[in-house]
């Protein structure tokens, strides 16, 4: 029996060492098995499933500014029927929505909590591969007091792609309308508020049966900065951006079904900003603890997802870098005193489906 084993395994070997010299040798056999994995790629579907009966969440990015392989920047996929929109598109979020194979030309709206690059810094490549892929008309983009120059700054910085590409690819059959590569801004009526913000919300959109609400918060020096809230089917979210703890953002998120808030542990910052003094990077450690002033901490998130009266507390624009899961403990210290349950850490390609019945709130993961 055991001669018999190690006969079939040699048998094996064998067979592939033929099939891979083969392989290298014969360039029909190269080709076929390069269009046979070409098909499989193109008959992947989206896995982004469309349902008329939940509202939907995807995260296409969770960490904050300082870099995590294989984790994008700040965004945030809501899908509300045949509607979908981003909150916000942080650097290499395209990506996953790319490799998730999420119709970039569906997505109706993109809304800016506020300008800091980690949750901008892939506008521009976003539209232009929604563009590409068939959208026929302008994307919108909705943000605070100031999106006009931000938008209007990405449109120049890509006038010589879209021209490019219009001219390479448009074949004259009206493929790729340079007018709809030009994304068009859209001023969210909330003013600066200087040194005392008031809690002001303005709902912005209402469509097909789904609401969006902008909420003020507080992201000092960031003025104005916002959060959102979507309702759909007598279901919501609300994601807030970047903000300190903020009573007012508690009231405008009450009975929220799930609330995607940032989070930065203020003490492994800390510890982080240490070890960066122990090693003499004086800036680095400097721009660390400045961070605190204008973040929330876990655990404050948790209290202020208690106030509203929330279902599930999702973390997300996580700071410092969870590197290994081991250190979830740490960044969760004290989480579990004030939230003993309905806590998560969100990571990319977390799926959050919010049924409409009323049933429980499930959690899944996309997978690139
Ligand atoms: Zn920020
Ligand atoms: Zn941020």
């Amino acid at each position: 029996m055991k001669r018999a084993a190690i006969l079939a395994v040699l048998a094996l070997a064998g067979l592939a060492t033929t099939a891979y010299g083969a392989f290298q040798t014969i360039p029909r056999l190269q080709d076929e098995v390069f269009a046979m994995g070409v098909r499989a790629q193109l008959l992947r579907a989206s896995q982004l499933p469309r349902s008329n009966d939940a509202l939907l969440v995807v995260l296409c990015g969770t960490s904050s500014p300082l870099p995590l392989r294989g984790t994008a920047k700040s965004c945030a996929l809501v899908v509300a029927g045949e509607q979908l929109f981003l909150v916000d598109i942080g650097p290499e979020a395209s990506e996953n929505l790319a490799l998730w194979r999420i119709p970039a030309p569906d997505i109706q709206g993109v809304f800016l909590t506020h300008f800091h690059s980690d949750h901008i810094g892939e506008l521009g490549e976003f539209n232009i591969q929604g563009w590409v892929q068939g959208r026929r008309s302008p994307l919108e983009v909705f943000g605070p007091e100031g999106v006009s120059a931000v938008v209007e700054g990405f449109n120049a910085a890509y006038s010589f792609d879209r021209a490019y590409r219009h001219a390479h690819h448009d074949h004259g059959s009206g493929l790729l309308p340079l007018e709809a590569a030009r994304m068009q801004a859209r001023t969210i009526p909330i003013g600066p508020t200087g040194a005392s913000p008031q809690g002001r919300t303005s709902v912005i959109l209402e469509r097909d049966g789904v609401r969006v609400t902008a909420i003020e918060t507080d992201h000092r020096p960031v003025v104005p900065a916002l959060s959102y809230r979507f309702d759909y089917l007598g279901r919501s979210v609300v994601i807030t951006g970047d903000t300190v703890y903020h009573l007012p953002l508690a009231e405008a998120a009450r009975g929220a079904d799930v609330l995607i808030s940032e989070a930065q542990s203020h003490r492994m910052q800390d510890i982080f900003a240490e070890e960066a003094d122990g090693l003499g990077q004086a800036s680095l450690a400097s721009v660390l603890r400045d961070t605190s002033s204008y973040h929330i901490d876990p655990v404050e998130a948790a209290q202020l997802a208690n106030e509203a009266g929330v279902r599930d507390l999702v973390y997300t624009h996580i700071a410092p870098p969870i590197v290994m899961p081991l250190l979830r403990t740490p960044w969760l210290r004290g989480v579990r005193d004030v939230r003993p349950e309905g806590v998560r850490i969100g990571h990319d390609g977390m799926m959050i489906t919010i049924p409409a019945d009323g049933g429980t709130i499930r959690y899944s993961r996309l997978r690139g």
